[in-house]
């Protein structure tokens, strides 16, 4: 029994260095970081201490309901043909759509994936904003696919004139559009008159992606999730996630809905590996509508409460539905996630080529002070620095 916990303990300690060399070598951090020194393994307790707002998790974790559902669920870890609480058709009859109109990923960054190993193949290109979700192009960039990235508008928002003026200038070349909404890392929606706008302005037969991660934070009534289209039978692919809203990220669960057709091109690229435990965690996840309330309050209150300290700093902050900010520091944002790093506050990394802006997290209350006490500690020593 000791040697076991050793290993597993051993193991997890492995996985949190690993998920914090995400932090410090994975490439992107890299070229922006000044040569990061090699860090040592943190411990267990070091890495639970580390107030964690850099990857837009969801800090409560899965609720009680979610977590009986998924200890039941644990009787079918031997199965291969087992039980699954009929995830895609509660998805399918949560949605409005039939059940051949979903397709489960190992997490909604499968799907991204899987769109990009689908419709990228030949030489074809992805039209998309930047900076928006960059896991995508970098699977992209992988593929060696081309990426036509458009910048943002002045007031941060996504340019949908611009994207389909280069999805017909490209058309033939173009395998899919992705459209992130709200965009990471800015928090901005994309309003439903302009996603309209958007698919009327593209010819037909383009591939939207649009990706509802964030999809439960929202507030700005002029936002509307696109599964509609799908019904209409529109080329449009919507990601949703279970690591967001419901505190599922380590478990892997998100999913695909969209018409059959381009579904059937997507299936042979996924690889079929979601777990037993988490089908069952997100059937009881999508009836808790409860908790995916009180969560939602929960962060926008928090969200709330911690831009008006940062604004009255004298501070702007772009103006977020989801469950993350950014704020504009007016000064390269990588030597400042360092001062985050050493005062036990993780925040988001640079955004290229929005350097000078702070993606951050929203936290627990308690996370949420630490956050605003290192901040007000950086803020002053760069005062002081800077006379
Ligand atoms: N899409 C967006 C916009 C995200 O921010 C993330 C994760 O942060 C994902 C997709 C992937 O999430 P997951 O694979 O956990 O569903």
């Amino acid at each position: 029994m000791n040697g076991q916990q050793g290993v597993s303990r051993r193991r997890f300690v492995g996985g949190v260095t690993s998920a914090l060399g995400v932090l410090t070598l994975r490439p992107e951090v890299g070229l922006w970081s000044q040569a990061p020194a090699p860090r040592r393994r943190i411990t267990l307790d070091e890495y639970d201490a580390l107030a964690k707002l850099s990857f837009n998790e969801n800090p409560y974790g899965p609720p009680e309901s979610v977590l009986d559902a998924m200890t039941k669920a644990f009787k079918y870890a031997n199965r291969y043909g087992y039980p699954d609480g009929d995830i895609v058709a509660e998805l399918a009859k949560h949605h409005g759509v039939k059940p051949e109109n979903i397709m489960l990923g190992s997490g909604s960054g499968e799907i991204l994936d899987v769109c990009c190993t689908t419709f990228l193949r030949g030489d074809k290109k992805v039209v998309g904003a930047e900076p928006s979700y960059n896991v995508l192009y970098s699977t992209a960039s992988a593929l060696k696919a081309d990426q036509i990235k458009l910048p943002l508008l002045e007031d941060y928002r996504q340019d949908i004139p611009g994207m389909i003026a280069a999805v017909k200038a490209n058309y033939r070349d173009v395998g899919f559009v992705y459209l992130c909404n709200p965009n990471n890392p800015t928090g901005l929606i994309v309003g439903k008159q302009e996603v309209a706008r958007l698919l009327d302005g593209v010819p037909w037969d383009v591939p939207v992606l649009i990706d509802e991660a964030y999809h439960h934070f929202v507030e700005d009534p002029s936002y509307a999730t696109s599964v509609p289209y799908v019904l209409e039978g529109r080329q449009v692919i919507v990601t949703r996630t279970f690591s967001k809203i419901s505190g599922l990220a380590g478990m892997r669960l998100g999913y695909a809905i969209a018409p059959r057709g381009l579904l059937a091109q997507m299936r042979p690229h996924t690889t079929g590996t979601i777990n037993a435990i988490v089908k069952w965690g997100g059937v009881a996840a999508l009836q808790d509508t409860a908790a995916m309330a009180w969560v939602k309050k929960t962060t926008l209150e928090l969200r709330g409460k911690t831009v008006a300290a940062v604004e009255a700093m004298g501070y702007e902050v772009i103006p977020s539905d989801t469950n993350f900010f950014m704020v504009h520091l007016k000064r390269p944002v990588q030597p400042v996630v360092e001062e985050f790093r050493k005062k036990g506050v993780l925040v988001g990394r640079p955004f290229p080529p929005m350097l000078e802006h702070l993606r951050v997290s929203i936290g627990t209350a308690e996370e949420m002070n630490r956050f605003m006490a290192a901040f007000r500690e950086i803020h002053a020593a760069r005062k002081a620095s800077t006379g």
